[in-house]
């Protein structure tokens, strides 16, 4: 079994090698509370529902122009951090908040 560590090591996803140039994920882990989730049988449910935040810094940004940051939060933890901001997706076309 091949884990390829994605960014140098510094990525939470584990992949395995699928073909010489492919690979597919096969493990990820939370980077709050560091449980790690396979995409295989019972896991693979809390895998899917992880939470992957990237974020590519521009000029004026305040994590530094060109940054490159990430973040992987399992569902419930991102609950915990999120929760009380998180509101239900409004239908499209609807509620928007239009400016006359
Ligand atoms: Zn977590």
């Amino acid at each position: 079994m091949f884990y390829f560590y994605c960014n140098g090591g510094m990525s939470m996803r584990w992949y395995r090698r699928y073909t010489q140039e492919m690979f597919v994920p096969v493990k990820i882990e939370c980077d709050r509370c560091h449980k790690e989730y396979e995409n295989t049988g019972n896991e693979c449910l809390e895998y899917q529902e992880f939470v992957c935040i990237f974020i590519d810094g521009g000029y004026g940004s305040i994590f530094g122009d060109g940054s490159q940051l990430q973040c992987h939060l399992c569902q419930h933890c991102a609950k915990i951090l999120f929760g009380e901001y998180l509101r239900e997706a409004p239908e499209e076309n609807e509620n928007l908040n239009i400016i006359e």
